[in-house]
């Protein structure tokens, strides 16, 4: 055996044993040749896991609910149908968003969230941010779609483009859970197009217009630390920017909490020509300042302030 190309040291197998010959001990099938593909695989075993197989396993092995605790699936039917009750009526919730209201306390930018952010709703989304489970965010996606089906009442031809995640949030994660729900929530609406073209870039500091166009608007975003952080944190790529010049978009992202993410996303999307008619996020941290819409009044479509 030619040895110039095996790497300096003693071969190891698996359990460590030095030495033993790698022809009559061949690798496990699932061992990576390099490390850095490892995760990637592991993860699409668990994709693997977490999809169809899930439903496999779930016979044999017991899976906690993650809201609940009860052995059964990774969502139970009783939260799962607390989920479908805390996001029966999507609401406007921009108003809780000091970044998306200016000073005057005009709307920047409607947004409209399908649930508060509490209960079986925020641990179903916590979990699912964390682990990916596919029951949770099919639960989670048929609320999106509905938040988005409300915020569209009045018309198509929207694109829906959503939230980029951070480059470490996504290291983490092995994946981004509003790419993976907005995935899921375009199976319950037809003729929708999502088009992924919002990037992260370093951010570049002050002097970037928040909302180019809009006079006053800059009042409004100036006012947040956090607007100040992400601002000029985002882009539309050159290449992308046919993909949403002149079009309607709707901005949707998981939790509305400032708005300063969604403004950034505003701007951004401003910049490449969109004209973005508004966002929708699955739960909003700020509950609607009425306690309950009365009966048969819908969320309503976000309109242009
Ligand atoms: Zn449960």
């Amino acid at each position: 055996m030619n040895d110039t190309s095996r790497p300096i040291g003693p071969v190891r197998s698996p359990d460590g044993e030095p030495g033993r010959d790698p022809d009559l001990h061949p690798p496990l099938p699932w061992a990576a040749k390099h490390r850095a593909e490892q995760p990637s695989a592991l993860l699409r075993l668990f994709d693997w896991v977490a999809g169809a197989g899930g439903e496999l396993l779930a016979l044999a092995v017991p899976v906690d609910c993650v809201c609940c605790g009860a052995e059964d699936k990774a969502l139970c039917a009783a939260c799962s149908g607390r989920i479908r009750h805390l996001t029966r009526r999507p609401f406007r919730a921009e108003g809780g968003a000091p970044a998306l209201m200016d000073v005057a306390g005009t709307v920047l930018l409607p947004v409209v969230a399908a649930g508060v952010y509490r209960e079986e709703l925020a641990q179903g989304l916590l979990s699912f941010k964390r682990h990916g489970q596919h029951q949770v965010g099919e639960s989670l996606a048929r609320a999106l779609a509905a938040a988005v089906r409300a915020a569209t009442a009045d018309g198509d031809g929207f694109v829906l483009v959503p939230v980029p995640t951070s480059t470490a949030a996504y290291v983490n994660r092995g994946f981004s859970p509003v790419h993976l729900l907005l995935k899921e929530a375009a199976g319950h609406l037809p003729g929708a197009a999502v088009v992924d073209v919002l990037r992260k870039v370093r951010p570049t500091g002050a002097r970037t217009p928040a909302w180019p166009g809009r006079p006053g608007g800059q009042k409004g975003l100036g006012r947040g630390a956090r607007s100040q952080r992400v601002r000029g944190s985002m882009r539309v790529s050159g290449r992308s920017r046919p993909l949403v010049a002149g079009r309607s978009c709707i901005i949707v992202d998981d939790v509305l909490t400032t708005g300063a993410t969604i403004g950034e996303a505003a701007r951004a999307l401003h910049q490449a020509g969109a004209k973005v008619r508004g966002a929708v996020v699955l739960a909003a941290t700020r509950p609607p300042e009425a306690p309950e819409p009365a009966a048969g009044a819908r969320a309503g479509p976000p309109k242009q302030p």
